[in-house]
């Protein structure tokens, strides 16, 4: 098995160091990113998120003209609060060609690789640019990417291809579900336990509305697939968290759960919400009755749309001859990709370590995923001096 770059290796050590959670400020990596870039001769812009804590940044290496390729990865991680870990989580460890720490795989792998590309890059005298484009709060819902898509949109000349660096194993991926999340919240009305009939029991009614979406999720379950291509083949519902009540003996005021739904691109996204949204009015009707104060709200608080897959695309045909394949893939996870998309820019997914290793304890990436990824670059360094 091919084994990657020191270079690489080094780099990638550097980004794990920077605990980049995501409800961390980026600066110190994005300052760090600068700094290497700029001593390759790169200038990069930043594009503010949330001003003084989180930001983006994009650079762009080769003409200023349209047709580059656009490489985009995130460099925030997902907590590891709870997860029990062999090594130290934010530095890096290598045993048995697999390299661990948060965020190898999930993407800093990726930058690392597009970094340690970078003099090369310089060094080809591109004929067609080459922008690097790296988001910050991409793991609580693709929130960061969004300015830094409207700054491209409006200062870059329109490459011609995105590709996203999340974890697929260096699979060529065109499609992706789409993922809304939401928060329901009851409210009800608090009284003694032996009074359950002066009261109006949230945690009860959050239960009615649970059965509602249990109902939901096995709908869209037998309703499958049509495209074939995603696993789990179905559009799915799920609650992640749920919280109310107060004491065993007090009727419960509030209960608030948190739920999501991963869409099948091309899946109406409003069909699940709407629904519970009936039940929830069947059911205001009768809390109601007891008091007026009391009902069921939800508001949706993510909102990531899917990767449609559109075959032949530029993005599509330069990212399988990169990697050398003739097939594409879809995944069920969400990225930034039907972002780049609906921003009008052909995009997929492609990058090292799969996402079975992804926000979990131990995460890793190997040698040779990251050796696949540099092979990737030095065909996309050579196809951007290509004349066309
Ligand atoms: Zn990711």
């Amino acid at each position: 098995m091919a084994d990657c770059s020191l270079l690489t290796r080094e780099l990638l050590a550097q980004l794990v160091g920077f605990d980049t959670t995501s409800r961390n400020s980026n600066l110190d990596l994005v300052a760090f990113i600068e700094d290497y870039l700029g001593r390759h001769g790169i200038a990069s812009t930043r594009v503010d998120h949330e001003a003084g804590r989180k930001t983006n940044l994009v650079a762009t290496i080769g003409p200023d003209i349209a047709g580059g390729t656009v490489l985009s990865g995130h460099t925030d991680v997902v907590p590891v609060d709870g997860q029990d870990w062999a090594s130290e989580p934010f530095m890096l460890d290598e045993r048995d060609g697999r390299l661990y720490g948060r965020g190898s795989a999930d993407m800093k792998g990726f930058i690392a690789v597009v970094l340690a590309m970078v003099p090369r890059f310089v060094a080809a005298g591109l004929k067609r640019p080459i922008h690097l484009a790296f988001s910050c709060d991409e793991e609580v819902g693709c929130l960061g990417v969004r300015p830094l898509i409207a700054h491209m949109v409006k200062s870059l000349p329109r490459p011609a291809a995105v590709i996203i660096g999340e974890p697929t194993s260096m699979q060529v991926v065109n499609a992706h579900k789409a993922v809304h999340t939401y928060e329901t919240e009851v409210t009800g009305l608090e009284a003694h336990s032996s009074n359950t009939h002066h009261g109006v029991n949230a945690v009860m009614v959050a239960g009615d509305l649970l059965a509602e979406i249990n109902r939901l999720a096995a709908e869209m379950r037998r309703r499958g697939d049509a495209t074939g291509r995603f696993d789990p083949p179905f559009t799915s519902v799920h609650v992640g968290t749920i919280e109310g009540g107060t004491a065993k003996n007090i009727v419960p005021r509030r209960c608030v759960f948190a739920w999501e739904a991963r869409f099948i691109p091309g899946a109406d996204t409003d069909e699940v919400p709407a629904r519970l949204e009936q039940k929830a009015a069947a059911l205001e009707a009768a809390m109601r009755a007891v008091s007026p104060d009391t009902g069921i709200a939800t508001r949706r608080t993510v909102e990531v749309p899917g990767l449609r897959p559109v075959e032949g695309s530029e993005a599509e045909t330069l990212a399988l001859t990169l990697a050398r394949s003739n097939d594409t893939g879809a995944v069920s996870y969400g990225t930034e990709g039907g972002l780049f998309q609906q921003a009008g820019y052909p995009t997929v997914v492609c990058g090292p370590g799969s996402i079975d290793q992804a926000h979990k304890p131990d995460e890793y990436v190997e040698a040779s995923q990251l050796a696949a990824c540099e092979a990737f670059m030095e065909r996309l360094a050579r196809a951007s001096c290509a004349t066309v």
